[in-house]
């Protein structure tokens, strides 16, 4: 039902002549995994450009010899470790106040360098906080390490840098632990199409390496119904925030 609202309204789209932007952004990934071979596949095979966010610590060459050939792929810093210093019952959060901001910041330049050395023309300076959270402190000192962009969750916000948030998280976190139900998702969708103001782009959300059948199955009906519409346009981050 909300599918084929979502079309109608593209349709009446390109009917006045008037296109979506649209963004990819998918999180965790480290190493080559069948996962990563799968998003990778579904990705070009709509060309649709894609922002890998990559968790610094433990990724290596592996990672960046198999992201050498594929040209529509950028990698952006992903915390450093991943792992949450937050005392519980808070959210989970490696970017807080939990530690000496110094500590965090030396963590961030730290992963900010060893990505862009692995990565080179792939690696984009953009932070993706891990879990979408990070205090304002840290973001203030973000344009200092070198970062141009902050991504996190939901509309954009005034900040220290550009923001290019995504804004339709296709995994259900607090029950199934998998994809959401596609009607709900293209309802989601239909919302984020008729916000007011308009998102200047809508970004997708996902986590390749936790997809279960229905996360895959919606992001390739997604593309299938999205990629190749004149009402859209699936665009790579650095070229949004190039204006
Ligand atoms: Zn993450």
């Amino acid at each position: 039902m909300s599918r084929a609202l979502v079309q109608q309204h593209l349709d009446d789209l390109a009917g006045q002549g008037r296109r979506v932007d649209f963004w990819l952004r998918d999180d965790d990934a480290v190493r080559p995994t069948p996962a990563l071979e799968r998003l990778l596949s579904l990705a070009a095979r709509h060309a649709v450009p894609l922002t890998l966010a990559v968790i610094p610590e433990e990724t290596d060459e592996d990672l960046a010899d198999r992201l050498a050939a594929e040209p529509d792929v950028t990698v952006a810093v992903h915390g450093w470790s991943h792992r949450s210093y937050s005392k519980p019952p808070a959210k989970k959060q490696e970017l807080g106040l939990d530690r000496p901001l110094n500590m965090v910041l030396d963590e961030l330049a730290a992963g900010f360098r060893k990505l862009e050395a692995l990565h080179g023309p792939r690696f984009q300076p953009m932070l993706v906080p891990p879990w979408n959270r990070i205090a304002a402190e840290i973001v203030e000192a973000l344009p200092d390490l070198g970062f141009r962009s902050l991504s996190v969750f939901g509309r954009e916000k005034p900040a220290a840098l550009p923001l290019l948030n995504t804004h339709l998280d296709i995994m259900d976190w607090h029950g199934t632990y998998g994809g959401r139900p596609s009607d709900s998702l293209y309802a989601e969708l239909l919302e984020h199409l008729h916000a007011e103001p308009a998102l200047s782009a809508i970004g997708v959300l996902t986590h390749h390496l936790v997809h279960d059948a229905a996360a895959w199955d919606f992001l390739e009906d997604l593309l299938a119904l999205t990629a190749r519409h004149p009402a859209c346009r699936w665009r790579a981050a650095p070229d949004l925030l190039a204006g």
